[in-house]
Order: C-alpha cells, then structure tokens, then sequence
C-alpha cells in the first residue's frame, strides 16, 4: 500500500481547497480502508467550502458521495470483504441509544457525524467509513455514475418520501437531486413539473428530457395545482412561492441542509392545511431501500468526470449554476 495520498483539503472556510499529500489512514476498529474511486459533488460541500455551514472540522476532506473498492479492514470487521464495491454516505456514525436513535430517526441523532463534514470524506485516494453505515452498490453503474446516488440520489428520495403520496409533484432547482428524484417520481406514476431559475433553457430541457410534464420558472404558475413540492434550491423565497403553487393539504418540503431566510408570507397561504417540513440527513434504511430501487427503476444518472485535483473548479461551477445533472471527482485508475 502507498504511504501516501492525495487529498484536496479544506483548510479554511472561504479558502479553495489545497492539495496535499497526507499518510493513507489506518482503519481503525469497525473501520473500512476504501480505495476511492469516485466522488461526487455536493451543493453540501459547497455549503462547507464557503463557510454556510459552520462546524466543520478542520482541515477536512469535504465528500460525502463516495464510491469505492474496500482494500483494508480494521480489527471486528464482519461485513465487506476485501475487494467489495461500497458506497459512503453523509451519515458517518450516530450514537445507537438515544431517543432518535432508538426511534427509526438515526438522522435526528444529536451525536451524529456526517462524512466531509465531522469526518473525512471522499475528496482523496482513500477514505475510512465505519462499516455499519457502508452500503452495498447494487446495478450495473460505473463507479462516476453510482457517485451521485449516495446523497442526491439517498436525500432526494427521502424528500419525496415526505412529500406523501402527491401525484403532482413539483420540483424546484433542477440539480442533481432533482434529475435523480424526477426519474423515480415517474416511475412511481407522479407527473413532475420542474421549477428553474429564470432563463435557465437548458434545466427546462434536461428537465423535460428527463420526464417532467412540464418545465417552467420558479416564479409561474403551473397549469394544474400541485400536491406538493420539493425544494432544492438553497432560496428560502421559493417557499412562498411553493406554498402558493400546492392545493389545500399539500406539502412544501425543504430538501437542502441549508437556505437563505424564507421572507414572511400571508396566512392565507398555509392555511387549509398546508404543511412546510426540511429534510435532515438520512437513516441507513433510506440507503438500502433507495439504493435497491434505483436500478429496478431504471434510474440513470448524468454526471461530468472532473479530476480530483480539479476540485475547485467543479465546486466553482456548481455555485454558478453551470452544470447538467452531477460533477463527479475521480482518481487515478478509476
Ligand atoms: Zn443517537
Ligand atoms: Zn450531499
């Protein structure tokens, strides 16, 4: 095994990342080393990047879509031989006896630490995952098309989980979680229709490509009522504006960990029992069911190869808004 690895480190917020050169970690107990092969971007990582999100540590590894080939174990592994494909996800380790925990909400966990956030992520030749919150990667994806259903995919499904059982469904910022999330609404049977910023021809495209009903901007009206919507883009005035699109009962879930501040809206706009709800993270049940269902779905993935090294200028384009479906970073050999 090499001595050493690359890594594209974040030393602090605000600053682009560096590229260094760092020992290959040890696995400890329970640990899995992982060879990386892919690792996706995230609108998360760049919520780190710039400071948005503001516990990190540091310096840190950002990444948290990571695909890889298990090449070392650490003492009391069980699962995963060597040689496993494996995923590893933004849930990195919760504590196991808290009420949240012991509830079927792990995702809640106040202890929990989340992969290139509290703990190093994918952003490098190896990473460390415990392998209880490991998955399994089922289908016939490459290693840059599985990447992004580690969290686009994964939170994008428990968004659409807690939009109920809307059949029109809205869906505003058409990014990597939307493209995945759109894929399994319509296989579900739902009408999707996509919200983009305006101007923006190509989402309406790739969104009408990718089986929406109709593509429009975030501030139309759509032709039918929705029964819900799902928010990813990180605007909190799109939650007035949601509200205002769902019929009586309807739901606005708020699917980003992170927003600018939803502007005060009338009552009148909630009232007949409308419900606004976040998403937070993710359990290891949503893993293995979404992880199972993509491929019986037949869900694709769009996604754009960029070198490791090149980390700073995906996360540069995913901020502006110029990229189709997801940026995946890979290494050598993969
Ligand atoms: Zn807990
Ligand atoms: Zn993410």
């Amino acid at each position: 095994m090499p001595p050493e690895m690359r890594a594209m480190v974040l030393e602090r917020a605000g600053e682009p990342l560096a590229l260094n050169r760092l020992p290959v970690p040890e696995p400890g107990s329970g640990q899995l080393l992982v060879r990386v092969r892919a690792c996706g971007v995230c609108r998360t990582d760049l919520h780190v990047v710039d400071g948005e999100l503001t516990e990190p540590k540091l310096p840190l590894i950002p990444g948290h879509e990571v695909i890889g080939t298990v090449v070392g174990h650490g003492p009391q592994v069980e699962r995963f031989p060597e040689g496993t494909r494996v995923g590893i996800p933004w849930l990195g380790w919760t504590c196991g006896t808290c009420r949240f925990c012991r509830s079927g909400r792990e995702n809640l966990c106040p202890e929990a630490k989340f992969t290139g956030y509290t703990l190093d992520g994918g952003y490098a030749d190896y990473a460390l995952v415990d392998q209880r919150y490991a998955f399994p990667i089922h289908g016939d994806y490459s290693d840059v098309e599985a990447a992004p259903l580690l969290c686009a995919g994964l939170i994008g499904f428990r968004s659409l989980r807690l939009a109920g059982e809307a059949e029109r469904l809205g869906i505003y910022g058409f990014g990597a979680a939307a493209h995945i999330v759109a894929q399994v609404a319509r296989h579900q049977g739902r009408k999707v229709f996509a919200f983009v910023r305006p101007g923006d021809e190509a989402a309406k495209d790739f969104a009408r490509e990718l089986g929406a009903v109709w593509a429009g901007e975030s501030g139309d009206a759509p032709p039918e009522e929705l029964d819900a919507a799902i928010i990813y883009a990180p605007v909190g005035a799109l939650v007035p504006a949601a509200l205002r699109a769902v019929a009586p009962g309807g739901s606005v879930v708020c699917a980003g960990i992170h927003m600018s501040d939803i502007p005060s809206f009338p009552y009148e706009i909630l009232w007949r029992e409308r419900k606004v709800l976040s998403v937070a993270n993710l359990t290891r049940r949503d893993g293995e069911e979404f992880l199972a269902l993509a491929p019986e779905a037949g869900v694709r993935t769009t996604v754009e190869a960029v070198p490791l090294e090149r980390a700073n200028e995906a996360l540069a384009r995913l901020r502006e808004g110029r990229l189709r479906g997801a940026a995946v970073l890979t290494m050598d050999g993969a």
